[in-house]
């Protein structure tokens, strides 16, 4: 006869009144803030209730927040039970675990409610690990240079990562074990553990490493709440929250003798150069105002000015990769870039696709998102006498944002 299946229950600690994600007074605590239309906690206990291998999931949460709670379960109300949690994060663990002692599941694993992003199999090798050594952690490599500085911000020195890891959550026990060292740290006073790997640490549990994962990030900040909020609406789940706005760039850069000409990001033999202080590449610099002026971010000579010895012959990609990192740290991502080139020569379409491929690179969004187009001036003008390019762009971009627009 096979083994039964062991029974693997879930505690989400969610109790927590942390106020470094509050906006104002009166917002709800970062748990209950939604992302995708929904709130955090939700989005995170649906990962486990969904889970085929999952038996009971207990939600601990504030006294204070039942209201809330309720008021976000939706359809997965019913399929989880909730705990009050204690003052400290350790004392919250220690209430959710007595809770279901008397269901002695095999398995407990304990996730912060603010990671709403594992995937199904981390959790299946979180639970496996454990079932095999006792006790699992999931964490990440450190891959950052780590350094020691003084309280004035003085460098020490440079910490070696070998052997270094990011600890995350779930952590996984057997629930027997993780009970015992909850119930010891408690009687012997200690109530400050950070996390539950540290308690059973402390109780002589060896715990082992589960491969973490890099999206399986924890939300702390405003910020990180509206780039999860990107994140979900990029794919496609839940109402998107966006601000699309629009902005336009234009440039122009007279030829000068030179063999070639960067536009777009490639280099195009010809029989002139285009003066200018950096590469003088009219396309990316057009562009780059497009997107700064989608988050009125000032314009390119505004971030990169020409008088600064810096940017001489420096390659214009740096610039509209700056003006994408500035819609990033916003929480907002670039949807689609449009670049009309004017000139008689050279010719743009044979380098089109290879343009495209370059600003898509450079901005980290897909091709299809990128056009390029050409034009002439019908022999008119100063491109008409082929005295120099002028490049126009628009850019559309979204932002993370909290206003209704329905009203
Ligand atoms: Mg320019």
């Amino acid at each position: 006869m096979p083994a039964a299946a062991p029974n693997i229950a879930a505690l989400i600690v969610a109790a927590g009144r942390g106020t470094r994600a509050r906006g104002q007074a009166g917002d709800p605590p970062k748990q209950y803030r939604k992302i995708g239309g929904e709130a955090v906690i939700i989005h995170t206990l649906r990962r486990f209730i969904d889970h085929d291998d999952l038996g009971p999931v207990v939600a601990v949460i504030h006294p204070d927040d039942q209201a809330a709670l309720a008021a976000a379960a939706g359809d997965i109300a019913g399929r989880f039970r909730t705990v009050g949690g204690g003052r400290t994060r350790q004392l919250s663990v220690l209430a959710g675990l007595e809770a279901l002692a008397e269901a002695a599941p095999d398995i407990v694993l304990i996730h912060d409610g603010v990671r709403p992003f594992l995937s199904d199999d981390l959790i299946t090798r979180a639970a496996a690990t454990a079932l095999e050594t006792g006790a699992a952690l999931a964490a990440t490599p450190v891959t950052d240079t780590l350094k020691r500085a003084d309280a004035n911000g003085r460098i020490s020195d440079t910490v070696g990562r070998e052997g270094l890891w990011a600890a995350q959550t779930p952590q996984a026990f057997r629930f027997d074990l993780i009970l015992a060292a909850h119930r010891a740290a408690n009687a012997a006073g200690l109530v400050d553990f950070t996390d539950d790997a540290a308690v059973a640490e402390w109780h002589g549990v060896q715990v082992t490493i589960v491969e973490g994962e890099r999206g399986n990030t924890k939300l702390t900040t405003k910020e990180d709440l509206d780039m999860a909020d990107v994140r979900l609406m990029r794919a496609g789940a839940g109402r998107p929250a966006a601000e699309i706005r629009t902005g336009f760039g234009y440039d122009v850069h007279g030829f000068a003798p030179g063999t070639s000409v960067m536009l777009g990001g490639v280099e195009i033999a010809h029989d002139y150069a285009l003066s200018g202080h950096s590469d003088a590449d009219v396309a990316l610099h057009a562009l780059t105002d497009a997107v700064l002026g989608a988050i009125a971010a000032g314009d390119i000579g505004s971030h990169f000015p020409p008088s600064d010895p810096e940017w001489r012959g420096a390659p214009s990609e740096r610039f509209l990769a700056h003006a994408a990192d500035l819609v990033s740290d916003r929480g907002g991502t670039i949807l689609n870039l449009d670049v009309t080139l004017i000139c008689e020569a050279p010719k743009i379409g044979p380098h089109r696709a290879a343009m495209r491929t370059e600003i898509a690179r450079i901005c980290g969004i897909s091709e299809d998102r990128i056009s390029v187009k050409a034009t002439t001036t019908e022999g008119l003008g100063f491109t008409g006498r082929r005295e120099g390019i002028a490049a126009q762009a628009v850019a559309t971009v979204a932002l993370a944002t909290d206003e209704d627009f329905s009203r």
